[in-house]
């Protein structure tokens, strides 16, 4: 069984091409910058043949054709006809309230994605466009959309409601959606194997540390509670996004630098975070070679970092009533040591305690904590992709 994965962004597509038989990725790559100059496709064999392809590429539909050709090119490619694919996979951001799982496509699912576009504007569009490019090339082909949000409908009314008028919630569904739902779903799930422990009986804290960065708590195999919101901008500080403020702050600030909420929006989103209060990068490699190079604001925007990670982890055990293990994944996560490090060694008080040998690792599977640790502490490297591709394959 061939299943294509495909991650649709605003002007770029991911893709990896999966042989289930062995869950092995038979070719992998993305194409950047479409529809505006330089565009490339880099591709990957699972056998170690690269290739890169600079041209112009001006619309989503262009890529997809050009991702097909590499998928088949006699010295690239890893199939002979576009018929050996049998299902398509499509990570989609916002699933609002009604997709609480995959689901293959028809055109009643199309219509309600669109209209979660409102709700994930910057990357519904552009999954639907993935959609809409893969059923032409591929008419006969069954389409799964995996949502980001999914994961996280199983959360109670308490977590998932703010304190607005209920109005808000009725009229807009205004509430706590949640975001990274597959990687939490996938590096939980895979936690309770490594423990070799059902998953249905352990409290789990899954930290996906990246540039965008969420905690879920996950109490006997659901997800409980999360921290990004209604938009992904709420929780942790992230690369550019400012997390939890005040939301005072949106209008005193406004009023004061005379800004349209266009503006403080972007602010928000965009230029805060890492990047806000270090003032030097998003990316947290620039912000901690700074810190070492003795610079306090890259110093302090670390602070802020783990500090807020370490508040959720308190919060969520609270909520849970305890916690069995925590995860630790994504780009910070699964790579940091020193941020892996600092976090729980403020959480010592509890009695959870790292092997400062085994938290040396980077991308890999592995437990970090000491044996006697009261909570065991993990890295797992995420795989959204395989995930997708799992769940296609469930529903086909
Ligand atoms: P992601 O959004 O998951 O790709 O994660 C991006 C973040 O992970 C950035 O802040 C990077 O600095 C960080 N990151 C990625 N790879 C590494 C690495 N090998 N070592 C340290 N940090 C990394």
């Amino acid at each position: 069984m061939i299943i294509l994965v495909i991650n649709s962004g605003s002007s770029s597509i991911k893709y990896q091409l999966f042989n289930m038989e062995e869950e092995i990725v038979v070719a992998k790559g993305g194409i950047q910058r479409i529809g505006i100059a330089n565009s490339f496709l880099e591709h990957e064999t699972h056998e170690g043949k690269e290739t890169r392809i600079d041209q112009d590429i001006p619309d989503h539909a262009a890529g997809i054709r050009l991702m097909m050709d590499v998928l088949l090119d006699e010295e690239y490619g890893v199939i002979n006809d576009i018929d050996e694919i049998d299902a398509v996979g499509h990570r989609v951001l916002h699933g609002g309230e009604k997709f609480t799982e995959s689901i293959i496509i028809d055109e009643e699912v199309v219509k309600t994605i669109e209209e979660y576009c409102d709700l994930g504007p910057l990357h519904n569009p552009h999954n639907l466009t993935g959609i809409r490019v893969c059923k032409k090339l591929m008419p006969d082909k069954p389409q799964v959309a995996v949502f980001d949000t999914s994961f996280h409908t199983t959360m109670p009314e308490k977590a998932y409601l703010y304190a607005l008028p209920y109005e808000y919630y009725e009229k807009y569904k205004v509430k706590r959606y949640g975001f990274h739902g597959t990687s939490h779903r996938y590096v939980s799930r895979r936690c309770a194997q490594l423990m070799n422990r059902p998953y249905e009986e352990l409290k789990i804290i899954s930290c996906h540390l990246g540039n965008g960065a969420s905690i879920a708590a996950v109490a006997n195999g659901k997800c409980v509670d999360t921290s990004m919101g209604l938009t992904p901008l709420e929780g942790l500080v992230m690369g550019t996004r400012c997390g939890d403020i005040d939301p005072a702050i949106i209008k005193f600030i406004m009023e004061k630098e005379g800004l349209t909420i266009e503006e403080m929006d972007k602010i928000m989103n965009k230029k805060s975070g890492l990047l806000g209060i270090s003032g030097i990068s998003n990316d947290s490699r620039d912000v901690s070679e700074a810190a070492k190079n003795g610079n306090y604001r890259a110093k302090l925007a670390l602070e802020l970092f783990d500090y807020r990670i370490v508040k959720y982890i308190g919060a969520y055990m609270a909520a849970m009533g305890g916690v069995d293990a925590i995860v630790f994944t994504a780009g910070i996560g699964e790579n940091q040591f020193e941020t892996r490090a600092n976090i729980i060694e403020q959480l010592g008080f509890l009695g959870i305690k790292l092997d400062p040998e085994a938290n040396k690792v980077r991308g890999e599977e592995k437990e970090i904590s000491t044996a006697d640790s009261t909570v065991k502490v993990f890295v797992i490297p995420t795989n959204e992709e395989l995930m997708i591709a799992r769940d296609t394959l469930a529903l086909i």
